[in-house]
Order: structure tokens, then C-alpha cells, then sequence
């Protein structure tokens, strides 16, 4: 992991009202307390500024779970850069394999999406990963190419030093199967290995690439000993506290 510092991600996706985003917010606040590794939970859009206010004292932090590129103007249904900035978000998820299966989200949108995320000072995590189909097919490593190539076209390297890729393979996204520290390497490996060619070594050796999957207190340790992993993006394990904060502790 040479000396990048891990991110352990938690996306509670479309679960939890405000109350229970607040509660949960509260417990992880209280059993996490670590400052090698950097902590942030993705809570859905109403619990935005409840959670920031109880997380705010901690060393966890908040991100969003989508935004949209336009700054403001006649577009119902959607949030701006500048609204999660201003509900005291840090991070944000572009282009989440839910969001590209269900709302149409594609490699175009995602590059504007993080263009908007850069400028406005959030940290974008961009997600790709292969559907099983691609796998059996021996896709994998031409569709990540497709997805890191025109997510990220017309950035300088400089631009996106602060940008955190996530790898995580459809088909283990809320399946229980993970995949094997070797397979998560492997595709961790070749990542780096895109972006040392696109934007330079610089870029390639400080870039953080997390593995997400059902990521578990149980697994999270082997992956984290790969070389190119450097944290976890994880959905169902990080709805509840105690087991969250197992994940953090690994
Ligand atoms: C996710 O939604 O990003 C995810 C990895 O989910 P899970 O951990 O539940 O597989």
C-alpha cells in the first residue's frame, strides 16, 4: 500500500430514515476513533446535515451518494455541488454500478459529474467494475479500460490528485460473494497501472483504489494486505455501527 492512507467508505445507499441515519451516525461516531485511516459514510440525501452535525466533533466524515454536474437551475430532482458542500460533504460516489443499471448513468455522465465534484473541492470516488457476464466473457479488463478512459478523459493529472477510484465487480456488490484477495489484486494492479499510463507515476503511486464487494469484518483483512488495495467501499456491512466499526479496526 506504499504510503497511501486507507479509506474505509460506507454507502447506506436508499436505507435509513433521518432519525435511524442520525442513531447509527451517533454510535460510529462514538466507536471509531483512529486516526491512521481515513472513515466516511454516504447517507441518503435528507440525513445529509442531521449526520454532519452528529459526526462533526469525529474523525468520520460525510459524503454523498450522487450529484449533478449544472450548478443550479431547472432540474427537479437534482443536487448541485455547492448543496453538498454546504450540508458539510467531503466525498462523493460517481458513477456507482446501481446508479449506471438503474438511472441510466454512463461513462459520459460520470466524467462530468466528477469534473463538477473537482471543481467544487469534493473528493470524487469513481466506481467501476464488470457485470459477471463481462467476466465469464474474459471482458473485465477491456470494459475497466473503457470506464477509466472516458470517465476520466480531459483531466490533467493534477487535477485529480484527490480522486479515489473504487473497484467494485457487479457480481459481488450485496451477493455475499467477495471477490478473492488475488482477483481484487489483480484488477487493483492493472487500475494503478491504467492510470500510470493515462496520467503519469506521480498519479499512479498516491491514488487510492478501493475494493468494494461484500466487504465484511471477516474478509476486510486479507484484502487489505494486497499491495494495491488501499480501503474498502462498503454497502450492506456498513449499515450497522458495530460492525462498520470492525471494518474500520481491521
Ligand atoms: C456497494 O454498494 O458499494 C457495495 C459494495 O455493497 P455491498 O458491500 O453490500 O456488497
Amino acid at each position: 500500500m506504499e504510503n497511501r492512507r486507507p479509506l474505509i467508505a460506507g454507502n447506506w445507499k436508499m436505507f435509513k430514515t433521518c432519525p435511524e441515519a442520525v442513531e447509527t451516525a451517533m454510535q460510529l461516531a462514538q466507536l471509531v476513533n483512529i486516526n491512521t485511516v481515513d472513515v466516511m459514510i454516504a447517507p441518503q440525501f435528507t440525513a445529509l446535515v442531521p449526520v454532519s452535525d452528529v459526526i462533526k466533533e469525529s474523525c468520520v466524515s460525510l459524503g454523498a451518494q450522487n450529484l449533478f454536474w449544472e450548478s443550479e437551475g431547472a432540474y427537479t430532482g437534482e443536487i448541485s455541488p455547492a448543496m453538498l458542500v454546504s450540508a458539510g460533504c467531503g466525498y462523493v460516489i460517481i458513477g456507482h454500478s446501481e446508479r449506471r443499471q438503474y438511472f441510466g448513468e454512463n461513462d459520459d455522465s460520470v466524467n462530468k459529474k466528477i469534473k463538477a465534484a473537482i471543481r467544487n473541492n469534493l473528493i470524487p470516488i469513481l466506481c467501476v467494475g464488470e457485470s459477471e457476464k463481462n467476466r465469464e466473457s474474459k471482458e473485465t479488463f477491456n470494459v475497466l479500460d473503457r470506464q477509466i478512459t472516458k470517465g476520466l478523459e480531459g483531466f490533467s493529472s493534477t487535477a485529480l490528485d484527490t480522486l479515489v477510484i473504487a473497484y467494485e465487480p457487479v457480481w459481488a456488490i450485496g451477493t455475499g460473494k467477495t471477490a478473492t484477495k488475488e482477483q481484487a489484486q489483480e484488477v487493483h494492479r492493472f487500475l494503478r497501472s491504467m492510470v500510470e499510463k493515462i496520467f503519469g507515476n506521480i498519479l499512479a503511486k498516491s491514488i487510492r483504489i478501493l475494493y468494494g464487494g461484500s466487504v465484511k469484518p471477516d474478509n476486510i483483512k486479507e484484502l487489505m494486505e494486497m499491495p494495491d488495495v488501499d480501503g474498502a467501499l462498503v454497502g450492506g456491512a456498513s449499515l450497522d455501527a458495530k460492525t462498520f466499526s470492525e471494518i474500520i479496526n481491521f
